[in-house]
């Protein structure tokens, strides 16, 4: 191939003079200097070296640099670092010159990027211990990531020349490890230009068809577009407000991620597209402005209330501010509308870095100060620092933790899972089998909790299998959902066997085995299935001895001698949380969406208070719940009043635990007081009989807190019982 060694000067020069225009953070002659000199130190050094694609090698450095000035909007450090960021490894220079010419800063930075690219570009078996480093570089100096998630961009954007392996093992590294690392960092824009071009090399058909057919649609979503905003814009206008608007296409792998997700077409996502109102409003008028937009929105359009979404009053955790809502269109199809200021729009797009842009002094010192606070809080996670990240909307690690496999292979589990979660997460039947796990290389308790960063080896053993009481130190669904269904093929199995012996004692007792009596004894003995019942039977549960209080005649049961006056008068109750107007919620205690905390099960009566989540709206505690105070210390920025109101005739699930002597018909005396006497539903009952001490949980539906004391007094009357008492958390 010819080279025009005169034009490539030509180009190189060219793009480092865009480089410079597009440097919004370099203001001082000197930083500018600083610039120039690793630029000529980078084109010096990769002199004689050309990129697959037969590129000189320095358009690749220029770029990443660009990328870091333009798209993450950093400062003059990080274009050094970027223009130099393959030097280390690659050339002549080292670290004491860096240092040397520079300065410290460069060089912990350089070092820091030569060692990912060393780790993690060429032995993907060693993923693990990459992770981990790239963990601890990131408590070094953030830059090292985000420089090295701009290397990795501009990489994948010029993935085309290489071969189609590399092509896979980069594109999936990216999808992997870059794309969610950037982010948790908060740039969005970022994360889906990598996760659409990831898609686009993993499985070039997908994508080639969702492109095309966004492609297709292309004119029919913008006549749509045009004339959904007309009204809109018109408005805006009048009213003399600085806006601009635009209709925001869902990302390629976002769409293929949906069908995959839902098991639908491409033709069967209606949300393709929503619409982009972003309002220019002085900072103090940014919230008052996105509203006003609101309601000009919903004087044209009709919207779905259950669809609005307020991240102006309360943004997320991860620092997302917005408006959305959902309006129906004149042709019949909703479309979301999205509502946010200039800065609002720039900060999700470009996340934490955008954010020095408005603050006062937007200088590489105050940013200093910044990435210091960060390696303070990975030092120290006690500190008080979390209310500092919380501001910044930098919720790194606290929702998910990651695991090693023996092998180094990473797991992500949500915080709190233990080490039977992370054997199911390995394989149902790894975690069927479970006996024990070394954690880091020791032995422990299959209830373990789980750190981020711990390697855990899970031990089985053929003859193990899961068993009631590993329901309560499971937290992941996965793991949830196999013992249960476990349990149930255990279940299943014992009825059988209870279904040959029921069968002939009803012979013996001369109850014809009928359709009818079935039911009859279904409803008599208050069991959801035959299985349920034959069950029972086998373990010695059903209660044989009250058969006495049915009446039969010639086989046939006609139903109970003792009219039971409560029989039959109770549906189950309405579902827990169904209705709206039972809790009033926030400052000017209004209704909300709620859910009720799982950790402590507040019922009306109980002083409670709200907790914002993050991803699951508002969630209500009792006040003295075990994680109140950290809740509140931690975030008391997220904490909402709430308050009972008037008591309406809706259950609530309450457990209660009742201790006592196992006597013959104990438990049938007391469940017959829950649902006869004091006509309480029950949803699940269990008993564990221990040396002839018995434990027993039941769970039930109950109104209040008067409800429920009144049930446990009565509870406490029944000969036997030793003790009864709430389930608290
Ligand atoms: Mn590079």
């Amino acid at each position: 191939m010819q080279i025009d060694e005169e034009l490539e000067k030509k180009l190189i020069a060219q793009k480092y003079r865009s480089l410079l225009k597009v440097s919004k953070n370099v203001r001082t002659k000197k930083d500018k200097d600083k610039i120039r000199k690793a630029f000529d130190i980078a084109l010096e050094a990769h002199k004689d070296m050309r990129r697959k694609s037969g590129e000189p090698y320095i358009y690749h450095p220029i770029e990443v640099a660009r990328i870091v000035a333009e798209e993450i909007g950093l400062g003059t450090t990080s274009i050094i670092c970027a223009l130099l960021h393959d030097t280390v490894e690659d050339t002549d220079i080292t670290l004491d010159d860096i240092e040397r010419i520079f300065g410290t800063k460069e060089k912990i930075i350089i070092d820091g990027l030569t060692k990912i690219s060393g780790v993690v570009d060429y032995q993907t078996s060693m993923q693990a211990e990459n992770f981990r480093k790239i963990l601890l570089t990131l408590s070094d100096d953030v830059r090292v990531i985000l420089i090295k998630l701009a290397d990795r961009l501009h990489n994948m954007r010029t993935l085309d020349s290489m071969k189609r392996e590399k092509q896979l093992k980069i594109a999936s590294e990216t999808i992997f490890l870059y794309a969610p690392l950037a982010h948790r960092l908060g740039l969005y824009a970022l994360k889906t230009e990598l996760e659409d071009l990831s898609l686009k090399y993993t499985e070039p058909e997908v994508y080639n068809e969702i492109t095309s057919k966004l492609k297709k649609t292309k004119a029919v979503r913008t006549r749509f577009v045009n004339r959904f905003s007309r009204p809109i814009v018109e408005e805006l206008k009048k009213q003399e407000v600085k806006f601009e608007m635009k209709a925001r296409t869902k990302s390629v792998y976002s769409i293929y991620h949906k069908m995959k997700k839902k098991g639908v077409r491409y033709e069967e996502i209606y949300d393709v597209f929503a619409i982009r109102i972003i309002i220019d409003a002085k900072a103090e008028k940014e919230k008052a402005e996105c509203w006003n937009a609101y309601s000009i929105v919903t004087d044209f359009y009709q919207p779905n209330p259950d669809r609005l979404r307020d991240w102006l009053s309360t943004p997320k955790v991860n620092g997302y501010e917005s408006l959305h809502t959902t309006v129906m269109s004149p042709g019949g199809k909703w479309v979301e509308v999205q509502i946010r200021s200039k800065r609002m729009d720039e900060i999700a797009e470009k996340g934490y870095a955008a954010h020095w842009k408005y603050k006062e002094e937007s200088s590489e010192s105050s940013f200093d100060n910044w990435i210091n606070r960060i390696r303070e809080l990975l030092e120290n996670p006690e500190h008080d620092a979390i209310e500092f990240i919380d501001d910044f909307k930098l919720n790194l690690f606290s929702e998910e933790i990651f695991i090693f496999t023996p092998k180094g292979e990473i797991r992500n589990l949500p915080k709190g899972a233990s080490a039977l979660d992370f054997a199911f997460e390995i394989h149902s039947e790894v975690g069927a089998n479970c006996m024990g796990a070394k954690v880091n290389h020791k032995l422990v308790p299959l209830s373990t909790q789980l750190k981020s960063g711990d390697q855990v080896e899970i031990i089985t053993s053929k003859k193990q299998k899961p068993n009631e009481s590993w329901l309560d130190f499971v937290i992941t669904g996965k793991a949830k959902s196999k013992i249960k269904s476990s349990l149930r093929e255990d279940k299943k199995r014992i009825a059988k066997d209870g279904k040959a012996k029921f069968e002939k004692w009803l012979k013996k007792i001369e109850i014809r085995n009928t359709e009818h009596n079935r039911k009859e004894l279904l409803t008599f003995y208050r069991l959801p299935s035959m299985m349920e019942l034959y069950y029972r039977f086998e373990i010695k549960r059903l209660g044989l001895e009250r058969i006495k209080e049915l009446k039969i005649e010639k086989g046939k049961i006609l139903g109970k001698i003792k009219e039971d006056l409560t029989e039959g008068v109770k549906p189950i109750l309405k579902k827990q949380n169904s209705s709206e107007e039972m809790l009033v919620i926030g400052e000017d205690l209004d209704h909300f969406d709620y859910k009720i905390a799982p950790c402590c099960n507040p019922i009306p009566g109980d002083e409670v208070f709200g907790f914002i989540t993050i991803n699951d709206g508002i969630k209500i505690h009792k006040t003295n719940c075990p994680n109140a105070i950290q809740l509140q210390s931690h975030y008391a920025y997220r904490i909402v009043k709430a308050r009972w109101t008037s008591q309406q005739q809706i259950a609530f699930l309450s457990g209660i635990k009742v201790t006592g002597i196992d006597e013959v018909g104990l438990v049938n005396n007391i469940t017959r007081l829950i649902s006869g006497e004091l006509n309480v539903n029950m949803r699940s009952i269990s008993f564990d009989s221990n040396d002839g001490i018995f434990e027993g949980t039941i769970m039930v539906y109950v109104h209040d807190t008067k409800h429920l004391t009144r049930l446990i007094e009565k509870l406490k009357s029944v000969p036997g019982v030793i003790n009864v008492s709430r389930i608290e958390g």
